[in-house]
């Protein structure tokens, strides 16, 4: 029996874990692949605080993984299945204690026992639902530049988005390709302005406004050629041959193994918490990506972890 099970090995999973670990409660935290979530495919953070000249994002997600474990967090690998927040009280059968429980349970069959859940699970990256998408992902469709960027040295290559991703790796791919075409359905980008002042005078990349890609197209050997896009404005298509497409669009929050819960979901699926990080369940948390807030953010990700952990310590202290 875990006083804490938490679900997500992200910035928020891991601060969480720092804290709850450093509080003496007993702490498992579960993780799908690796540590560090998102930070660990971004190549350079220039925005976290106390690293003037920034920190690559695998670096940093293995401080704080080792952090959490120095202070005594459990780590097991494996991917969430359902968690199993009924309480016996509503089925009148057990203590109080028993009646807390909570059971986190895994594709792989293991179950585990806690009394509280903090879920840090995060997002993933959004698919743009093209044709050839599917068909290419891995064979030059990507959604990760950190990833898969050196296997585009000296090709021509393509991105698509307008917000911080799409233009901070879009810079990021210009050590590897040849020429960046940065695609945006807008003519106006929502990333940060100092990330379009960079963009604006790099050479490699060239912005295209106000376009959509239609089609992502190949050759029967399975390798990405070309993307067919569409203006907005005047309908004119326009094909340009590329080798690879990468695929910045935002994120989709890792809420599907919730769906049997009553933890109450936003109309996108991000979980609705208050601001101590408290779910619509008692003794369920969320904190980061997961979670319905302004600013998604690895320093906002951090301070959720922070308070869901205190959270979790209040509520413990009154059961
Ligand atoms: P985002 O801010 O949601 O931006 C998504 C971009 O993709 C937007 O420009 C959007 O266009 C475009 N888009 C969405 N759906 C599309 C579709 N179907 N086809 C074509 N374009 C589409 O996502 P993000 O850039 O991944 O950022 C997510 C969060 O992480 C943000 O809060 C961001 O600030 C944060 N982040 C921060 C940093 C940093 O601080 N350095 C780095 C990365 C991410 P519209 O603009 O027209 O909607």
């Amino acid at each position: 029996m875990y006083d804490v099970i938490i679900i997500g090995g992200g910035p928020a999973g891991m601060s969480a874990a720092i804290y709850t670990a450093r509080a003496r409660l007993k702490t498992l935290l579960i993780e799908k692949a690796g540590c560090g979530g998102q930070i660990a495919i971004t190549d350079h953070l220039e925005n976290y605080p106390g690293f003037e000249e920034g920190i690559n994002g695998f670096e940093l997600a293995v401080k704080m993984q080792k952090q959490a474990e120095s202070f005594g967090t459990e780590i097991v690998y494996g991917e969430v299945l359902k968690i199993d927040t009924t309480t016996q009280t509503e089925t009148q059968t057990s203590t109080q204690t028993a009646a807390r429980t909570k059971k986190v349970i895994l594709k792989n069959n293991k179950e585990y026992e806690a009394k509280t859940v903090i879920i840090a699970s995060g997002a993933n990256a959004k698919k743009s639902g093209v044709s050839g998408e599917k068909e290419f992902t891995g064979k030059g469709v990507s959604y990760c530049a950190t990833c898969d960027g050196p296997f585009f040295k000296n090709k021509e290559i393509a991105v698509i988005g307008g917000g911080d991703s799409a233009l901070q790796e879009a810079l990021y791919l210009t050590k590897f390709a040849s020429k960046v075409n940065l695609i945006h359905r807008r003519n106006e980008f929502r990333a940060a302005k100092i990330l379009q002042e960079k963009v604006f005078k790099e050479t490699k990349i060239n912005i295209i406004y106000d376009s959509v890609v239609e089609e992502i197209a190949g050759n029967p050997l399975g390798s990405v050629e070309s993307i067919k896009l569409k203006n907005v404005k005047n309908d004119a298509v326009l094909t340009l041959s590329v080798n690879g497409v990468f695929v910045f669009i935002g994120w989709q929050p890792n809420t599907e193994f919730l769906k049997n819960t009553k933890i109450k979901l936003n109309g996108n699926g991000y979980i609705v918490t208050d601001e101590n990080m408290k779910t619509s369940v008692e003794g369920v948390f969320a904190c980061g990506d997961v979670r319905q807030k302004i600013l998604r953010q690895v320093v906002t990700a951090c301070g959720d972890g922070a308070v869901a952990a205190i959270s979790v310590e209040h509520y413990l202290e009154n059961l």
